[in-house]
């Protein structure tokens, strides 16, 4: 399908629009008018007239067109034009694809900031919910969802700009989901770089540590993820948590999670020195708890693993434990789904995270896309958990993704207090996060919010390159204390 955008600049928002639609085809982007003979098309058209500005759109699927038009005054604001728009072009669209998208008009990753933004102008939730069913065509249900999720935000801890979080990354599994598109190295494959990884990542948390506590930072969350952190064998995991506890100075009461994603790698032993550095979360993560879903996702553990890797994590203390659940799995029907999301609301987790399954390029699924992904599964699903969730756990963040089954939501659900902050503040970008380890990026959020101001450190991406070029990668955390207006020491 091939998207014209003809005397105006409304490219991408329009783009995002299409895909919605056209998730699997896509929409190929043209100056322009429609040539003769092309018959699967959108054409949207803006000119000036004097009266006003003059919007127009055409389309036209395998022989069946629709089109429409409509008028606003002369204006230079972007987003009235691309909403013009694509008020023009969603009915449209619709109708000829018989889609209709969850979240409506909204393309965006972060869809609760719109609704924030509105309750926080002081409009009511009843009133910011009618706003978004009926301006933006989002579904009571997604609107009801967003807007009780921006409600729970606005309970939250305000931002304070030397309260940070640390991200560090142990891209390592044991082996490989079918369904994985992050960069993360099976033990078979790279085994035999998980000391010196461990040990660069340990000096690199002492650099970077003495970098932030110099720029007066001060941790209010510390995220251990990856991958699966606790591939790592006890005495290097306990190394590792061990650098972060000692290189950095947490707020009192701070977060520090470590996920254990894979059950199957979670032991005694690991528990043992989580908590003596001062672990207060962790996530184990089963995605499924059907023992068929996860043989044909690839994991290599069981449900019974689940339930005494949490277990385990109870007895030894742990404050706030989390199960992570994906909608839409290979082989998974909204029957099995409700069974695994009632057996981990029995054993009673403080938070509970619902994904949509995601299919990015790299993902191995993306190749049989047409045969395995279960749309209207993963949508009864996610209904499922939300109306199964809402009744005892608060929806505490969400955003979406490009490439979701069923163009759907990702939904972090807690008990009241359980709250991550660490995942409310990632996605909303507006709080500096230190990252170490491969993949990592640090974003440095501008302490004058005013600004909203980003500046990003990318680390390589894999751990080859992240051992062999290491004093490049820790002189680049200089930035870290420039960023703050301090003179960088030489920590190297
Ligand atoms: S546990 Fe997560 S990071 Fe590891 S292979 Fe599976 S999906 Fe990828």
């Amino acid at each position: 399908m091939t998207l014209y955008i003809d005397g105006h600049s409304e490219r991408y928002e329009l783009q995002a629009l299409c895909l919605l639609f056209f998730a699997g085809e896509g929409a190929a982007l043209r100056e322009g008018a429609p040539p003769d003979g092309d018959e699967r098309f959108v054409h949207t058209r803006l000119h000036e007239e004097a009266e006003g500005l003059r919007l127009f759109v055409r389309v036209c699927l395998s022989g069946e067109c629709r089109e429409a038009g409509g008028s606003l005054p002369h204006t230079e604001d972007h987003i009235r034009i691309t909403h013009a728009f694509a008020r023009l072009l969603y009915p449209i669209l619709c109708n000829l694809t018989g889609i209709t998208p969850p979240w409506g008009m909204l393309t965006g990753v972060r869809p609760v900031k719109l609704f924030l933004r509105r309750l926080e102008a002081g409009m009511s939730p009843e009133a910011v919910e009618n706003y978004f069913c009926t301006e933006q065509a989002v579904s009571r249900e997604k609107a009801r969802l967003a807007c009780e999720t921006a409600l729970v935000q606005r309970s939250l801890p305000e931002l304070d700009e030397k309260r940070v979080a640390l991200y560090v990354s142990i891209p390592f599994c044991p082996t490989r989901c079918r369904y994985c598109s992050f960069v993360s190295q099976t033990i078979e494959r790279a085994g035999h770089l998980l000391r010196p990884y461990a040990e660069k990542l340990e000096r690199e948390l002492q650099l970077l540590g003495e970098r932030a506590g110099r720029a007066g930072l001060i941790l209010e969350s510390a995220y251990v993820g990856g991958g699966t952190p606790t591939t790592l064998d006890t005495p290097l995991l306990g190394r590792i948590l061990a650098a972060v506890r000692k290189n950095f100075t947490f707020v009192p009461g701070a977060e520090f999670t470590v996920e254990a994603g894979r059950p199957d790698t979670f032991t005694p032993e690991k528990c043992g020195v989580m908590k003596e550095a001062g672990v207060t979360r962790v996530s184990v993560n089963p995605q499924s708890l059907c023992e068929e879903v996860l043989r044909r996702a690839g994991r290599p553990h069981t449900a019974r693993q689940a339930e005494d890797a949490l277990r385990m994590a109870r007895e030894a203390g742990f404050g706030t434990l989390n199960m992570d659940l994906i909608a839409g799995l290979e082989g998974d029907t909204p029957e099995t789904f409700a069974a695994s999301l009632r057996q981990v609301m029995e054993w009673g987790p403080e938070n509970i995270t619902v994904h949509a399954l995601s299919v990015k390029r790299s993902a191995w699924l993306a190749e049989e896309r047409g045969t395995v992904l279960a749309h209207d599964t993963a949508r009864e699903s996610v209904a499922l958990s939300c109306r199964m969730l809402m009744e005892a756990y608060r929806p505490y963040y969400l955003y979406r993704q490009k490439n979701t089954v069923g163009n759907l939501e990702n939904t972090g659900w807690s008990l009241p207090g359980h709250e991550s902050l660490y995942n409310v503040r990632i996605m909303d970008e507006n709080q500096t996060i230190l990252s170490a380890g491969a993949g990592g990026v640090t974003k440095l959020a501008a302490p004058d919010a005013a600004e909203r101001k980003i500046q990003r450190i990318f680390h390589c991406k894999y751990p080859y390159e992240y051992i062999s070029r290491f004093e490049g990668e820790c002189a680049k955390l200089s930035e870290v204390e420039k960023f703050y207006g301090i003179c960088p020491a030489n920590v190297l």
